[in-house]
C-alpha cells in the first residue's frame, strides 16, 4: 500500500447494467452541441467549434439517489444528456478511430446553477462553480457499446415531458468530439463525455423528480430533495 498521509479518497464509480462497476477518471462535457439549445442561450451554432468545462469525478449521483438542492443558487437547471464512457484514449485521436476507444454509454443530467453561469459569463469568469457542484452530475447505470446506437432522448419532469429530441441532432457527432478533445488533453480509459443538451432546458424545484431516458441506452433518474 502507497504511504498515503491521510485516507485516500474513494474512486469515483458508475454501476454497469447487469453487473460490475465502471472507474471513472475525469468528466469532460460539450458546450451547446444541439442547435436549438444553443439558440436558446443567445449563441449561434454555425460558427462555433465545440467548446468543453468539466466536471469533478465525485460530482456523479449514481444508483436513483436524492439531489439535494444546491447552496448559493435560486436557478438549477436540467440539462438531459447522453454520457460517453472511454475505455481507452490516446492523443490526436482520429474521427475514423475514435469509435473504438468508446466502452459504454448512460443517460445522464448536467445540472447547471444557471444564476452562478450567467453571472460568470457576464464577468468572463470560470463557469466551475456553476457546473461542477457536489451532486451535479447524476447518471444512470452504464451500458457496453456494442451493438447500441443512441436514439431519442428526453427528460420528463414530475411525467411532463420537458426535453425531448435525438442523438442524431448532435451538431459535433460522438467521433467528431473525441477526436477534437483528443487534441487538448490525452483522454484515458475512465473518461466520462457528457454531449451536451438538446432544448428545453428549465428550473427545477425541490421534490421535483427528474425522470431521463435515451433510447437505446437506458435511463437516469432523481429527486430534488
Ligand atoms: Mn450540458
Amino acid at each position: 500500500m502507497p504511504d498515503y498521509v491521510i485516507p485516500a479518497p474513494a474512486p469515483a464509480v458508475v454501476p454497469v447494467a447487469g453487473g460490475g462497476l465502471f472507474p471513472v477518471r475525469r468528466i469532460y462535457c460539450v458546450g451547446r452541441n444541439y442547435a436549438k439549445h444553443a439558440r436558446e442561450m443567445g449563441h449561434d451554432p454555425d460558427r462555433e467549434l465545440p467548446f468543453f468545462f468539466m466536471k469533478p469525478a465525485d460530482a456523479l449521483l449514481t444508483g436513483g439517489a436524492d439531489m439535494p438542492y444546491p447552496a448559493m443558487t435560486g436557478d438549477v437547471h436540467h440539462e438531459m444528456e447522453l454520457v460517453v464512457a472511454l475505455g481507452s484514449g490516446g492523443t490526436e485521436i482520429a474521427e475514423a478511430e475514435a469509435m473504438r476507444h468508446v466502452w459504454g454509454y448512460a443517460a445522464g443530467l448536467d445540472m447547471t446553477r444557471r444564476d452562478l453561469q450567467a453571472a460568470a459569463k457576464k464577468a468572463g469568469r470560470p463557469w466551475d462553480m456553476a457546473k461542477g457542484f457536489d451532486h451535479s452530475a447524476p447518471i444512470g447505470d452504464l451500458v457496453p457499446a456494442e451493438g447500441v446506437t443512441p436514439g431519442r432522448i428526453e427528460l420528463r419532469v414530475n411525467g411532463d415531458v420537458r426535453q425531448s429530441s435525438d442523438v442524431s441532432k448532435l451538431i459535433w457527432s460522438i467521433p467528431e468530439t473525441i477526436a477534437y478533445l483528443s487534441r487538448l488533453v490525452r483522454l484515458e480509459a475512465g473518461d466520462l463525455i457528457f454531449t451536451g443538451t438538446p432544448e428545453g432546458v428549465a428550473s427545477v424545484q425541490r421534490g421535483d423528480v427528474l425522470e431521463g431516458m435515451v433510447e437505446g441506452v437506458g435511463a437516469v433518474r432523481t429527486r430534488i430533495a
